[in-house]
């Protein structure tokens, strides 16, 4: 009988078993499976941190270290997964290694020390719920990459690699400079202001637009279903949020430019 390791963990040599062959795929429907519906509740109940807290959602702890805790399995567990994978040190798995963790590294550690000190909170069934998601992303891109995928060093000129990673530093780049743009407002502190200026002339959420962009050019790197359901995930969740979040805007700021769409430009 097969034990739950036999299950998990992957032979730094030889061809993947049958059984973590399924699990994998298994997890990755799962995924999608989860995602889809969790859109659809989105749109009717947004998700309780930030400008949307609100009470009646239990315990809740500091923000600021609520994302550290969340989102910690996507570069520590991806990192041990990783490195017990069969390609480890084959070129183009580092490469997408240092993709991920160059992400990662930011969300978890720098992103939430450049957040303004303050009292907001999230609560824990929020931190609980990313928490587990993290894990089980973690362990699908990470077996994916060192693992199932097999990238040979060819992958590296492949046109859906080039045109992933484009993807990637695009959407990466969109979602930094938004996210530091809404840095700079909340630093003034004079409350939420109506951000101006890059993507925000067009849409009231390029930081989601950028990071639904980025998880696309990775799913295209890696040309994988893991990578795929991640995709469906992240866009899954956040597109419910940025029609959230422009609502809000609109209700609450009268003066608020009237063209400006939710996260594509000219269309929604
Ligand atoms: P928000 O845009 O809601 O908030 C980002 C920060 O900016 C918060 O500190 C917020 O303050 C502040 N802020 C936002 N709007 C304004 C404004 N108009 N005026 C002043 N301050 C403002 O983003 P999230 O917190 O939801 O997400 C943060 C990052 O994490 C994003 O880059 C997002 O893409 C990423 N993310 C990724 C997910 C995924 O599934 N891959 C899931 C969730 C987030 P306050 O907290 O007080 O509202």
């Amino acid at each position: 009988m097969e034990t739950l390791a036999a299950w998990v963990v992957m032979p730094a040599a030889g061809a993947p078993s049958d059984s973590l062959i399924e699990l994998h795929r298994l997890l990755a429907w799962g995924d999608i499976a989860v995602g889809v519906p969790s859109c659809v509740a989105l749109m009717f109940i947004s998700a309780p941190y930030g400008r949307h807290a609100r009470s009646g959602w239990g315990p809740s702890m500091p923000m600021r270290w609520a994302w550290v805790l969340m989102e910690s399995p996507a570069v520590l567990g991806f990192a041990a997964v990783y490195f017990m994978g069969g390609h480890r040190f084959d070129w183009a798995p580092l490469v997408l290694l240092g993709l991920w963790q160059l992400h990662y590294v930011n969300r978890t550690f720098v992103y939430p020390l450049r957040l303004q000190p303050s009292d907001k909170r999230t609560p824990l069934a929020v931190v609980a719920m990313a928490l587990c998601f993290n894990c089980v992303n973690a362990w699908l891109n990470a077996t994916q990459v060192a693992e199932l995928g097999g990238y040979a060093v060819s992958w590296l000129y492949d046109p859906r690699f080039i045109a992933g990673v484009a993807l990637f530093v695009t959407g990466r780049s969109i979602n930094m400079r938004a996210d530091a743009m809404l840095i700079a407002l909340r630093a003034k502190g004079e409350g939420y202001q109506i951000p101006r200026g890059g993507l925000y002339r067009w849409i009231s959420c390029p930081n989601y637009l950028g990071e639904m962009v980025e998880w696309l050019g990775w799913a295209v790197a890696t040309w994988s279903l893991a990578g795929a359901a991640f995709a469906v995930f992240t866009v899954a969740n956040l597109l419910p949020r940025a029609l959230t979040h422009h609502r809000w805007y609109q209700q609450t700021f009268s003066d608020y430019p009237r063209g400006r769409k939710a996260v594509i430009p000219g269309l929604l």
